[in-house]
């Protein structure tokens, strides 16, 4: 272990602060470390694993199709990838997927169908696009730009011209960076909850104001699903739990169930921007991240999203009074825990305990899988208590 360490800092960039465990296996809902010692694994490696490791119906689906064929790029078809295209438009009733490989990249493709739609529409001076104060849409240049904090941009000027961020919750501010901006804004991207910026769910008035105004205006509505996606709320995607309508949905995380599959779903307004060679990834809509998708999505039925709420509300009630508790926040299996001592203070004590979280800004965070069996959801969320007090 301390050899490994030793050798990650010698031969991995420096930007990872990792935990000193060396994860060996899982499963289920169960990570063993290389010293044989047990977690109960209540991130998900950030929302990513939605039904666990070892799973028998992923682990299945991903090795016949390795077997099979593991890469064609686009130029072929394969099976996995159209079937998976056609599931995500039946259920979300969305009209076209573009697959790429991250939730950065499925958010740099709705960017640029945003761009593409309203200059085609409005002209090339329509480019801009709002997005939130504390949001976070990734990693890569113009996403970072996307992100509304500041402190992710510093290092990195110049960034992408043309994001414009208004406060979140504040359909005013967003109403008068619209007025203002008019005939400049192409799209409002929006996380229904704020992940990264510590789960914080968007009012219902406000999520429901931005699309009115929006569709008022012929301003695509764009959702950033990367972290909310895939059953996490308890519905397939989290704008379900507004009325509203996107224009397109950005996703990514949980849908491969730990291959990386990012996906952008396109409506019926952005269904024809993109034409022949506008966009493209070598390797997007890859077979084998598309087959374990599929065994994602075809499992988030009525029944296991209903269990996702069960389970949401035991760890609401559980933690709402508990000693060391300030608030809970979030929907469905996405949870912020504000505690009284340092987040990260309770992340290493639980962890000595066998419990795996993760911190987002200065909460506790739970993303623990769709699937996780009673018995250790009940073990974890005793111990988290344990860890507040
Ligand atoms: C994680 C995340 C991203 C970035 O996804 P990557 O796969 O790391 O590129 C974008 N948006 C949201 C809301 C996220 O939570």
């Amino acid at each position: 272990m301390f050899d490994l360490i030793s050798r990650d800092k010698e031969y991995i960039a420096n930007t990872y602060n990792r935990f000193p465990i060396e994860i060996v296996r899982g499963c289920g809902s169960k990570v063993c470390d290389v010293n044989g010692k047990e977690y109960i694994d209540m991130g998900s490696g950030i929302g990513v694993t939605a039904f666990g490791f070892n799973d028998t119906l992923w682990c299945q689906a991903v090795s016949e199709q390795i077997s099979l064929v593991q890469h064609t790029s686009n130029l072929y078809y394969t099976k996995p990838c159209v079937e998976l295209a056609e599931l995500l438009c039946k259920k979300s009733g969305m009209k076209k997927v573009f697959f790429s490989n991250s939730g950065a990249e499925a958010n740099e493709c709705a960017i640029k169908v945003a761009r593409k739609y309203a200059a085609d529409k409005k002209g090339s001076g329509c480019y801009k696009i709002i997005t939130l104060e504390n949001s976070f849409h990734g990693r890569t240049i113009t996403t970072l730009s996307a992100t509304g904090q500041e402190h992710y941009h510093e290092l990195f000027n110049p960034l992408t011209d043309g994001f414009i961020h208004t406060p979140a919750n504040n359909l005013e501010a967003f109403e008068k960076t619209v007025n203002e901006n008019k005939d400049e804004i192409a799209a409002v991207m929006i996380e229904c909850i704020q992940g990264e910026g510590g789960v914080i769910p968007l009012e219902k008035s406000f999520v429901e104001g931005v699309d009115r105004i929006a569709k008022e205006n012929d301003i695509l509505v764009i959702v950033d699903e990367v972290q909310t996606g895939n059953g996490r709320t308890g519905k397939l995607y989290a704008y379900m739990n507004y009325d509203i309508k996107p224009d397109i949905v950005s996703t990514a995380k949980g849908l491969g169930g730990g291959l990386p599959i990012g996906a952008a779903l396109l409506g019926e307004k952005t269904q024809s921007v993109l034409g022949f060679g506008d966009h493209g990834s070598t390797y997007g809509g890859n077979p084998v991240c598309c087959a374990a998708a599929l065994t994602v999505i075809n499992r988030l039925t009525d029944e296991l999203l209903a269990e996702v709420m069960l389970k949401s509300e035991y760890i609401f009630s559980e933690l709402a009074n508990a000693d060391g508790v300030e608030s809970v926040s979030g929907m469905g299996l996405m949870i912020g825990i504000k505690t009284a001592k340092p987040a990260s203070d309770i992340v290493k004590a639980a962890m000595e305990k066998g419990v795996l979280c993760l911190t987002a800004k200065n909460k506790v965070r739970l993303l623990p899988a769709l699937n996780i069996p009673l018995g250790d959801l009940k073990t974890a969320i005793e111990i988290i208590k344990e860890c507040c007090k």
